[in-house]
């Protein structure tokens, strides 16, 4: 018998027991029911510790990582992992370090990295964990020990801690404050060359992503930076490759006028740019460099490079996707660009046969957002379902969860950001809120 006794004498179960009752209801491995025992044990009075028992057992299965339908219409949502990516392997082994015409060691680097290249115009490319990583590196092999130039306009902090006067000062390097928050002119660089005592080795330009200044103000386009003797490293961000989206048959949306990308700023005379791989790219976490081979050579020559190297599951998502890039199927293998292109009128038919068929909800005309503070302020139209009330929270703790919207106490679910094979499981979570 699995129940737990509490003997008259009101003294609390057994840890053992307790975890035994406990595995009726959550199926999480023993040693942690035995460890969730324990707590509520020590914190509960004999007449809770079940119940205390049950809810820290509840609690941890709902924390750990899993696959969730995101319906918020935030298409890279950081706390969804941005861009949805696909896991495509099998547990063989892989090529990742072998030259294949020689039989020696080879670099992970070497294919994605000409792909990467290709693709932005650039000689060479480097991938990395994250675009900060990216930023890190760059500065720590390019002008460790000396000054790195950034503009006090895009001396910012981007998400998550991402601070620039930070990583810089990380990386070894001293940075030089440049111009004033609002403007920064090609003068103001070049002053900050000349000046006895600095000894700048690299021009940072940040593009500030999800903070905006605006009225009296002014950067220095790279195109006039491109012009001063020292090489200027651009971190655009959200890793557009190409503002013309050739992948798009060359319409670009009007949600990314304004979005600086990797091809036009190393065209512009950008010696290095930097971006992750999970905002507009809609890859796998990580960062890109690419621009000039000899810089890319000392960034990966770096001691840095071998600690900040992604792991292979990260080099072939990235070598896919550059492919997909190169064959122009974009559209149809990368989640993102699926997702970011769909017609509002198919988002509306969806959004019809959903509610037809779990009999919950209205249609509804919505904005999506890029998110990741990719292209601020840009909004995509969008269609999804509407229902009174706030059920965010009963969403959540269905299997597969829905993470949804609440706003003026009605739960909005964007379809834009939902892959179409999900519909069934908004289907069965929308007929679970009428119980
Ligand atoms: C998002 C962003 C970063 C941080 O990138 P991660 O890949 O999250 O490390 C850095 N710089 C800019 C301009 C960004 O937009």
């Amino acid at each position: 018998m699995n129940r737990v006794s509490v003997d008259t004498a009101g003294r609390p179960p057994s840890v053992d027991a307790l975890a035994r009752e406990l595995a009726i209801r959550h199926s999480l491995p023993h040693a942690v029911l035995v460890d969730i025992a324990r707590r509520a044990i020590a914190n509960g009075s004999t007449a809770d510790v079940k119940k205390i028992a049950d809810e820290l057992a509840s609690e941890l299965a709902q924390s750990l990582l899993r696959d969730v339908v995101n319906a918020t219409g935030v298409l890279l949502h950081t706390n969804l992992g941005r861009a949805p990516v696909a896991v495509q392997t099998i547990n063989r082994a892989s090529n990742l370090e072998l030259n294949m015409l020689t039989g020696e060691r080879g670099s992970r680097q070497d294919a994605v990295g000409k792909l990467l290249a290709l693709l932005c115009g650039a000689q060479a490319a480097l991938v990395v964990n994250n675009n900060a990583a990216a930023v890190l590196l760059v500065v720590a092999a390019l002008a460790n020990s000396r000054d790195v130039a950034v503009s006090r306009g895009e001396s910012v902090e981007i998400g998550g801690n991402f601070r620039i006067p930070e990583v810089t000062e990380q990386s070894g390097a001293r940075l030089v404050d440049v111009g004033t928050t609002n403007r920064t002119r090609l003068r103001d660089y070049q002053k900050a060359i000349d000046k006895r005592g600095n000894d700048i080795a690299l021009v940072l330009k940040v593009h500030p992503s999800n903070y905006r200044v605006s009225g009296f103000v002014e950067d220095t386009p790279t195109s006039e930076l491109a012009t001063l003797s020292v090489p200027v490293a651009v971190d655009i961000g959200s890793g557009l490759i190409d503002n013309t989206c050739p992948w798009l048959e060359g319409r670009t949306p009007a949600w990314l006028a304004n979005e600086p990308a990797a091809r036009q700023t190393l065209k512009d005379g950008a010696a290095l740019v930097m971006f992750s791989g999970d905002k507009l790219f809609g890859g796998p976490q990580c960062g890109v460099i690419a621009g000039r081979a000899d810089l890319i050579e000392a960034c990966a020559q770096h001691p840095l490079a071998r600690a900040l190297r992604p792991g292979s599951l990260t080099m072939l998502s990235m070598q896919s996707l550059a492919l997909a890039y190169l064959d122009r199927t974009v559209t149809t293998e990368i989640t993102f660009w699926q997702m970011a292109t769909i017609p509002v009128s198919e988002l509306q038919l969806r959004a019809e046969k959903i509610i037809s068929a779990s009999g919950v909800g209205e249609v509804c005309l919505l904005d999506s957002i890029p998110g990741a503070g990719s292209a601020p302020g840009a909004t995509i139209a969008s269609a999804g379902i509407v229902i009174a009330g706030d059920h965010l929270a009963k969403l959540r703790k269905h299997d597969v969860p829905i993470i949804a919207r609440v706003k003026d106490s009605k739960t909005f679910i964007d379809l834009r950001t939902v892959r179409p094979q999900d519909d069934a499981v908004l289907v069965s979570a929308l007929k679970s809120l009428q119980k």
